[in-house]
């Protein structure tokens, strides 16, 4: 568990790298698939039967230019390395990294065949890893670069202008046809892997990471309960499947009493305490289904979705109670005690009414709750 969180956050890292970085990404990759094909050219010449399988004098002029693309590469890293503390921004490293790259590949390919498996994997893999790390321009001309590569290279052995896959030798027998199988599967292997990984990844980790941010626009972040925006959703919500024939549907607005005075009394950071043990109080004191939210600065909105007027009678009596014996520690060390006023709207007489109105009635019933002596439920008439 912790091993996997780990391997995102380095993902997620990846995302925020400098363009210069990003585009090293590439160039690094580029060593081991070089290398790869490198070493399927000695174990090719090390079979006794390598002379059916691969056109020898081919096969080494191509091996000749992997070399000299391997040292492209290994250039063109030695200069990002160069670029990285003082350029870190060269988007032009990254074109010419990706490029690089988009020509690579198609050579390769070209060697042993490009109607195959691992063509159609690079040239619709490579872009998406390029969409989710890269510059978006980078990765569309180097797409057209390599997708102009493949095509032209493609007509041009269609058409007889150039051989087709002229490392290898024609399929004359079982053995060259599972050869050629094994090593464009072995060829398309790491790319696949690599790509599905990296798109899971990715997209888990922006999934992850949206669902936090979801979290946080609807959370207040004092006392850790549902937002203004939040609870109001959940009223809109309520509301209307309460509407017409619903179940009845109780909307409390409470605000703490005197709190003006804690604060000067106490300080901002006892009013802060003050509102977080408030919170925790009158969220332990409703049931699962009901939802408490902050409304405003010491005003808090309950909505009580299948409740009738007594029921809210009931479980506000509760929190009433529940706050009132709550005893705050100041920093000072010395205690106090809190209260607050309840105004209670119930819907049950007209099932139509919308949030707006719930609101204004709910905060109708508090200023009289406040004007009656405070510390006090009152109900909407
Ligand atoms: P009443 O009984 O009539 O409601 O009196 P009150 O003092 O509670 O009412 P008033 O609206 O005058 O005061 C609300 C105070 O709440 C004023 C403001 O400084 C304080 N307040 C609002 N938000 C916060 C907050 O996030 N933290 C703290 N510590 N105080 C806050
Ligand atoms: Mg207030
Ligand atoms: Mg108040």
């Amino acid at each position: 568990m912790t091993t996997t969180k780990t391997w995102r956050q380095k993902l997620a890292a990846v995302l925020e790298w400098s363009p210069v970085d990003k585009g090293q990404i590439l160039l690094v990759m580029l060593v081991p698939i070089l290398g790869q094909y490198m070493l399927w050219t000695l174990y090719v010449l090390d079979r006794s039967d390598h002379t059916l399988l691969v056109n020898v004098a081919a096969l080494n002029r191509v091996q000749q230019v992997e070399g000299v693309m391997l040292a492209g590469a290994l250039l063109l890293i030695a200069l990002g390395l160069l670029l990285r503390r003082r350029h870190p921004d060269s988007l032009w490293f990254q074109h010419l990294a990706v490029q690089y790259y988009a020509i690579v590949l198609p050579f390769l390919g070209y060697g042993v065949g490009l109607n195959a498996i691992s063509t159609g994997i690079v040239l619709i893999g490579a872009p998406i890893f390029g969409f989710i790390v890269l510059n978006r321009r980078v990765v569309w001309l180097a797409t057209g670069t390599a997708v102009s590569l493949v095509l032209s290279i493609s007509i041009a052995t269609a058409e007889g202008l150039l051989p087709y896959a002229p490392v290898m030798q024609p399929v004359t027998s079982a053995t060259v046809l599972s050869f050629q199988t094994y090593s464009v599967l072995s060829f398309a292997a790491p790319h696949f892997l690599f790509i599905l990984l990296l798109a899971d990844q990715t997209l888990h980790f922006w999934r992850e990471r949206e669902n936090t941010i979801r979290e946080i626009s609807r959370t207040d972040m004092l006392t850790g309960i549902p937002n203004r925006r939040s609870i109001m959703e959940v009223l809109d919500k309520e509301v209307a499947r309460t509407r017409r024939h619903g179940p009845p549907l109780c909307v409390v607005i409470l605000d703490l009493d005197h709190f003006k005075k804690v604060n000067d009394t106490w300080g901002h950071p006892t009013g802060d305490k003050v509102l977080r043990e408030a919170a925790r109080v009158l969220r332990e004191s409703i049931r699962t289904c009901d939802c408490i939210g902050r409304y405003g600065g010491e005003e808090f909105m309950i909505v009580l979705p299948d409740t009738n007027a007594e029921g809210a009678a009931v479980l506000l009596e509760r929190c009433r109670a529940a706050l009132a014996a709550t005893i705050i520690r100041a920093e000072t060390g010395k205690t106090f005690t809190i209260s607050a006023s309840f105004g209670v709207v119930c819907n049950v007489k007209d099932m139509n009414m919308d949030g707006e109105t719930l609101i204004r009635l709910a905060d109708e019933a508090l200023y009289r709750a406040k004007e009656n002596g405070r510390n006090r439920v009152e109900m909407a008439a």
